[in-house]
């Protein structure tokens, strides 16, 4: 083979190499996600807000435990971001520059090592103190069960016994799981990060990303309805990518389509 094509040869596979390069580097651009994600670990503000949603939970939960019911009353909550921060496996994401994976969170969860958020596990004594019972539905899989509790039991949480936790099997709707838990009860209050947390009215974001269901429910928000923040993550996000935004520069110019602006 003559030296001129070798040389080719070379530097074809020098510029394959460093495109390769670049994608992998690309494919994990966290750089938006690492604001919120400093937000929820640092900022005082974030622990205000948890303090004051289970403040307000707690208030509501005196109020409904004096009322009639004709089934005993339980309080629903979700998990991830609601009782367990499990912020550091989102800035691990950023520090080693890779993707989500479900490998990844299973190992976070396994350690079973995510902190309580900040007023959590008070509430849970509170809803035992009220003799309300509380169930955790959580779309964590049923394969993270003995890691979740073990997780959940090591913080002092109330109710951190299997007959309580109720995690995903099949479907990510909770409308079943709620559905499974009102045969024997009242669900007098649901706290969680996300809409999907408290009913399935919520899933249907086709319109205006959902916000006009949430007009439709707002005396909810603050009475049966605790909602906790979340920036890093949630259903929020399926509006902002179509299913052909996978290259990072798609992805962010997806984001920034759906910033509203203004105009002199
Ligand atoms: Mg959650």
């Amino acid at each position: 083979m003559k030296i001129k094509n070798l040389l080719a040869i070379a530097v074809a596979f020098t510029f394959l190499a460093s495109c390769a390069n670049r994608s992998k580097e690309e494919k994990y651009n966290h750089d938006y996600l690492m604001y919120a994600t400093i937000w929820y670990q640092n900022s005082p503000e974030m622990k205000a807000l948890y303090y004051q949603g289970f403040n307000i939970a707690g208030e509501r939960l005196k109020q409904f435990s004096k009322m009639k019911t004709a089934k005993p009353k339980a309080v629903v909550v979700d998990i991830d971001e609601t009782m367990l921060n499990n912020s550091p496996f989102q800035a691990q994401e950023i520090i080693d520059n890779k993707g989500y994976s479900k490998e990844f969170w299973n190992e976070w969860c396994k350690l079973a090592k995510a902190e309580a958020t900040p007023g959590a596990v008070e509430f849970s004594k509170l809803c035992d103190s009220l003799g309300i019972t509380l169930f955790y539905i959580s779309n964590r899989s049923v394969t993270q069960f003995d890691a979740t509790l073990r997780n959940l039991d090591s913080l002092g949480f109330a109710y951190a016994k299997p007959e309580y936790l109720i995690l995903k099997d099949a479907e990510s709707s909770k409308k079943a799981r709620r559905a499974k838990v009102t045969e024997n009860y009242e669900i007098v209050l649901l706290i969680g990060d996300n809409l999907d947390d408290f009913s399935e009215i919520f899933e249907n974001r086709a319109s205006q990303w959902g916000t006009k269901t949430v007009d439709e429910f707002k005396k909810e928000f603050g009475n049966r309805y605790i909602i906790l923040p979340n920036p890093m993550y949630g259903s929020w996000e399926k509006n902002i990518y179509t299913k052909q935004d996978t290259l990072p520069a798609q992805r962010d110019s997806a984001r920034r389509s759906v910033l509203k602006g203004f105009s002199l």
